[in-house]
C-alpha cells in the first residue's frame, strides 16, 4: 500500500506521517516512511542543489529556472520510487511518502506555471507510473501555513523569497487534483487537531489495507 501526505508550507505533514507509521507498526505492519525530495544519497545531494537559495534566486548569477527545477525534482522521483519505494511495496510494506508527484504539480505546474499536463507527463515518465493508492492532502491557508514555517524558525528565508500568490496557486493546485479523484484523495483541514487528523487518516487506511 503507498500512502503520500500533501500539503504546503506548514500544513503538518511530517507530524501526520509518524503518527501513521507509528499507528501501523503498532499492529506489527512493515513500514516504510520516506519523503521527496532527498530520501537517497542522490536525492539529499538534489534536495541540497534545488533548495538552496543561492542557486534558487540566482545572487551568484545561478538561476535554476523552473523547467531545471522541474527535472530536478524528477530525477530525485525517479531514484527515489527505482531504489526505494517499488523495493518496499515488492516486499509488502506500507510506504508512507511525505511528498509525491501531486507536489511537482502543484509547485512547478500551479505555482511556477508550467503546464499541469506536461508535469503530469514527466512524473509518470520518471515513476514509471506508480500511482499511490491514497493521497492525503492536509489543506491550509498559506498565511496560516508560513506563520507556522515561522514560529518554528524552518526555512523561513528561503519560503518568504516565494509570494503568497505562489502559496495561494499551489495550494489551489493541490485542491485542484484532489477534486479530479475524490476516491483517491483525503482532504483534511490541516488547522484541526493533530489526533483528529491522525484518526481520519488511519480510518481511511484501513479500508485500503489487507487483513
Ligand atoms: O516538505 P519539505 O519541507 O521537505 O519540502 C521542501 C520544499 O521543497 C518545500 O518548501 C517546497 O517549496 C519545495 N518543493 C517544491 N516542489 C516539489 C517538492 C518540494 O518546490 N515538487
Amino acid at each position: 500500500l503507498f500512502v503520500v501526505f500533501e500539503g504546503g508550507e506548514g500544513a503538518g505533514k511530517s507530524t501526520q506521517v509518524a503518527l501513521l507509521a507509528e499507528a501501523l507498526r503498532g499492529e506489527g505492519r512493515a513500514v516504510l516512511v520516506t519523503r521527496e525530495p532527498g530520501a537517497t544519497d542522490v536525492g539529499v545531494r538534489i534536495r541540497e542543489l534545488v533548495l538552496d537559495p543561492a542557486v534558487a534566486d540566482g545572487p551568484t548569477g545561478v538561476v535554476l529556472g523552473p523547467r531545471a527545477e522541474a527535472l530536478l525534482y524528477a530525477a530525485d522521483r525517479a531514484h527515489h520510487v527505482a531504489s526505494l519505494v517499488r523495493p518496499a511495496l515488492k516486499r509488502g510494506d506500507v510506504v508512507i511518502s511525505d511528498r509525491y508527484v501531486d507536489s511537482s504539480l502543484a509547485y512547478q505546474g500551479a505555482g511556477r506555471t508550467l503546464p499541469v499536463d506536461e508535469i503530469a507527463w514527466l512524473s509518470d515518465w520518471a515513476t514509471g507510473g506508480l500511482t499511490p493508492d491514497l493521497v492525503v492532502l492536509l489543506d491550509v491557508e498559506p498565511v496560516v501555513g508560513l506563520a507556522r514555517v515561522d514560529n518554528r524558525g524552518g526555512s523561513a528565508d528561503r519560503l518568504e523569497a516565494e509570494s503568497l500568490p505562489f502559496h495561494e496557486r499551489v495550494r489551489s493546485g493541490f485542491l485542484r487534483r484532489a477534486a479530479t479523484d475524490p476516491g483517491r484523495y483525503l482532504v483534511i483541514d490541516a488547522t484541526t487537531a493533530p489526533e483528529d487528523i491522525a484518526a481520519k487518516v488511519l480510518a481511511r487506511v484501513r479500508q485500503l489495507l489487507p487483513p
